[in-house]
């Protein structure tokens, strides 16, 4: 149980709705930030305007998984204002306080560290990284359905690295019936490739591999799918960039030769948004759970 300790979710989206749902189970006190247009309500959690909060009695304080906006605004889908976290606000929390958010941006980074708060990055842990990668897979098999007039089953389907997305996606789409081929560029990763049953390649291979693909996933943030690449493919190909912005390909050559690429980002919050919640939720109460026993000592 989180019974004593008090929390403000501040911003954020549908997947804030499961951590606040998970807190107020397990008895925390929370203030939402961000929330006027919501309707739902929760026992235990009360609306709050950002500069009212009991700044110096609070435990953590939980931003959106993008963190904060370049300005330090904190971008809500469920207010039409924008607060502002300032150095000021944050040095009012108690030593202990925990800051949580999926990724930080400089501007968020920097803040924590004037205000010497300890910044827990969600999407650093391998823990969420590899559950985060099922509704990944699964948003990766939608827009390949979505995207092509060609079943997944049969079709010969690349996917560029064997980290905990790549692997999840491999993974995915041979058991959909697809004839995988796995690019990476460490002998272990294709050593793992073989184990699970795919065709290894190595990942400077592309352009040899190209002509044989209906579909590539990269997962690799680094340009990986070059023109060298591209220049092979047949023109029903479609790629689907999964990695980090900017992605792995080059999609002004891929335009060019009239080849479809998309890159796809943030597919846990856009097609599973509850389980990409319960996820965080998971790991933030229990990181708070550590945390109390900390406080309690
Ligand atoms: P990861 O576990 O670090 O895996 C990344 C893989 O890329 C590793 O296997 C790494 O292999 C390989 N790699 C990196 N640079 C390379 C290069 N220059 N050449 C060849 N291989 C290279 O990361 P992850 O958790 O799987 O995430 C992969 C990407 O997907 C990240 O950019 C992440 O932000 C993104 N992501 C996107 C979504 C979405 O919805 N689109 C969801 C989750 C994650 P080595 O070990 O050889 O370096």
């Amino acid at each position: 149980m989180l019974t004593g300790l008090q929390v403000a979710v501040l911003g954020g989206d549908a997947r804030q709705l499961e951590i606040i749902r998970k807190l107020t189970e397990l008895d925390a006190k929370v203030y939402l930030v961000g929330f006027d247009q919501l309707e739902q309500s929760f026992a235990g959690a009360v609306k709050e305007k950002l500069e009212e909060l009991p700044f110096h009695e609070l435990d953590a304080l939980i931003l959106p998984v993008a963190g904060l906006q370049p300005t330090g605004e904190i971008e809500t889908v469920f207010s039409s204002a924008h607060p502002q976290l300032t150095k000021t606000m944050l040095s009012k929390t108690p030593d202990h306080c925990l800051l949580f958010t999926g990724i930080s941006p400089p501007v968020l980074t920097k803040l924590a560290e004037q205000a010497g708060r300890t910044l827990i990055r969600l999407f650093d842990r391998d823990d969420v990284a590899i559950y985060n990668s099922i509704p990944t897979a699964e948003g990766a098999v939608m827009m390949a359905i979505q995207h092509t007039d060609f079943t997944i089953h049969g079709s010969s389907v690349a996917v560029l690295g064997m980290g905990r997305v790549g692997m999840s996606v491999a993974r995915t789409f041979a058991n959909l019936g697809a004839n995988v081929k796995l690019g990476a560029r460490k002998s272990e990763h294709l050593a793992r490739a073989i184990e699970m049953g795919l065709t290894p390649f190595s990942i400077d291979q592309l352009p040899q591999q190209a002509e044989s693909l209906d579909l590539i996933i990269n997962t690799i943030p680094s340009l990986v799918i070059t023109s060298q690449a591209i220049a092979k493919m047949k023109p029903h190909v479609f790629i689907i960039d999964l990695a980090s912005k900017p992605g792995g390909t080059d999609f002004q050559f891929a335009k060019k030769r009239g080849i479809k690429a998309i890159l796809a980002l943030g597919l846990p919050g856009i097609v599973a948004p509850k389980t990409a919640g319960q996820i965080l939720a998971g790991v933030i109460t229990d990181l708070m759970k550590d945390a109390a026993i900390t406080k309690g000592e």
